[in-house]
């Protein structure tokens, strides 16, 4: 069997995607003819498209013609208008209740219980909090030196982890929107990796004080170290190292134990996408989705501004109407947020999407909104919550790659799934990240970076349950400590960019 020249979503779609780059004059099917090169990923017309017509991919339309299109041309993203986002006041919920989920071939996984309670660990970490910026640089230098003298002497510790940020001080404290941040400080602080272990550095006169980033029973000399305090950068250190070594010893005791999936949070993300994403990478992480749901897991997804053109698909996956509200309500808020700074919706593709053939945020939206699989949505979240029941869960996050990761780590993942089509390094040194790629070009560049490839789902050589079946099982095996992903192996750590809405003085 030859591998196809295009594929076509929906039957009503008037356009296609080049599985490869289709050069003019190749007969793309009976009486379509390439009116010029077809880049990789880029859509072709399958009709005669009048000016004002819409371009329907994924059985929507994705935008209107700005002039005549021909059948057979290339359609770029400069050739179509953005549609008018849909309204939230009034979607529908619950219309869509799939429960009819594939079966996953394993329903245990090992992972570490969590003495705070929540979903369990994937990883064994001493996470040391910060109240703000200004201790980075001490504690830096503090952490390279437990790594180097004291890790060793505990091997059952997988790594000593500094909650950098840029928080903490000079900003608008008392900001309503100052809540997001701490909340997610705060909720980074008690990730279920670093074992009901608490460890927090604080400067001593920064506006985010260690109240606000931990609860009044666990402030203590036992847990908290204050650099105004120590008579200078040898005692900070020595403070540092002395807290670390009795935190490292209750950590060493840890065990993994056989868990059911209720007790693992996975978070899904995307970042680099390409117009395959939304037909390879993407359904094959909602495959794994589906699977790990119908396991009893729990698997967040994020990415306000790529959901927002299909925010009423969601909706109809929404099991009630407070689940329908406040999903409303978070896209709202981001709709405010972006006015606020005089931009909408349509700032969100970058350069290496559109030239990976997506035209605008509608067509990522429809890709992006994939990797939720078909499960109910038993609830929504702001930035940085914790969830509070066990499903699918919708956490309305920023969808930056940098930004997206620490507020799902926040809520409690103990993985997450990162689908890229045109590539990105991209790794969270709190847990886990394991990269799915949409076509076998990437792989084929990137092959120690990339740890599962969907791109032969656009080949025809694999099915999406076959490399949604693989993913689940890649899950299973890093978050039981089986396996390391590739961005774990070799420590590709991100910057915690810790969203902040709120203003900086
Ligand atoms: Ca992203």
């Amino acid at each position: 069997m030859s591998a196809p020249l295009y594929i076509k979503i929906k039957d009503e779609d008037n356009v296609a995607i080049a599985v490869n780059e289709i050069k003019a004059g190749t007969e793309v099917m009976d009486g379509i003819t390439a009116a010029q090169d077809i880049p990789q990923a880029h859509k072709i017309a399958l009709r005669d498209i009048p000016k004002g017509g819409e371009i329907v991919r994924y059985g929507v339309v994705l935008g209107y013609a700005l002039d005549e299109i021909k059948k057979g041309s290339w359609i770029n993203e400069h050739m179509l208008e953005l549609p008018t986002p849909p309204d939230v006041d009034s979607m529908e919920y619950g219309t869509n209740i799939v429960t009819d989920l594939p079966e996953p071939p394993v329903k245990t996984w090992e992972g570490y219980r969590n003495p705070w309670g929540g979903p369990a660990g994937t990883r064994n970490i001493l996470g040391i909090s910060t109240t703000v910026q200004c201790v980075t640089g001490v504690l830096n230098v503090a952490v390279e030196k437990m790594r180097r003298e004291l890790l060793p002497k505990y091997p059952n510790v997988d790594d000593i982890v500094p909650v950098n940020h840029p928080y903490g001080c000079g900003v608008a404290i008392n900001a309503p929107e100052a809540k997001v941040p701490i909340r997610i400080l705060r909720n980074l602080a008690k990730h279920p990796n670093f074992g009901g272990q608490l460890m927090v550095v604080a400067l001593g006169c920064e506006k985010m004080t260690v109240d606000m980033l931990i609860d009044e029973a666990d402030i203590s000399p036992e847990n908290v170290i204050v650099l105004q305090e120590e008579k200078g950068f040898d005692a900070m250190i020595n403070a540092l190292m002395e807290m670390a070594e009795k935190k490292l010893k209750i950590l060493n005791e840890r065990k993994r134990e056989t868990l059911p999936l209720s007790e693992l949070l996975v978070g899904m993300q995307c970042g680099g996408s390409d117009a395959f994403s939304g037909v390879t990478a993407n359904p094959s992480a909602g495959y794994a989705a589906d699977m790990l749901v119908q396991g009893g897991a729990t698997v967040m997804f994020s990415e306000v501004t790529e959901v927002r053109d299909g925010v009423y698909l969601l909706a109809h996956r929404c099991v009630s109407e407070e689940v329908e509200k406040k999903l409303a309500a978070e896209m709202k808020w981001y709709d405010n947020y972006l006015l606020n700074g005089e931009v909408d919706r349509s700032a969100n593709p970058t350069p290496g999407n559109k030239k990976g053939g997506l035209a605008n945020i509608v067509e990522k939206a429809m890709g992006s909104i994939a990797k939720s699989g078909t499960s109910p949505i038993v609830e929504v979240l702001s930035p940085g919550e914790k969830p509070s029941k066990h499903g699918l869960i919708y956490a309305a996050t920023p969808a930056s790659d940098i930004v997206c990761g620490p507020c799902q780590l926040a809520s409690g993942i103990g993985l997450q799934v990162f689908m890229t089509g045109r590539g990105t390094p991209y790794g969270l040194a709190i847990a886990p990240v394991i990269k799915v790629c949409s076509r076998n070009d990437m792989k084929e560049q990137w092959p120690d970076l990339i740890d599962v490839n969907a791109g032969p789902i656009a080949t025809g050589e694999a099915t999406i349950p076959e490399i949604g079946t693989e993913l689940f099982n890649e899950i299973i095996d890093v978050a039981s400590g089986r396996k390391q992903s590739f961005a774990e192996k070799y420590k590709l750590h991100n910057d915690l960019c810790i969203f902040n809405p709120a203003p900086i003085t």
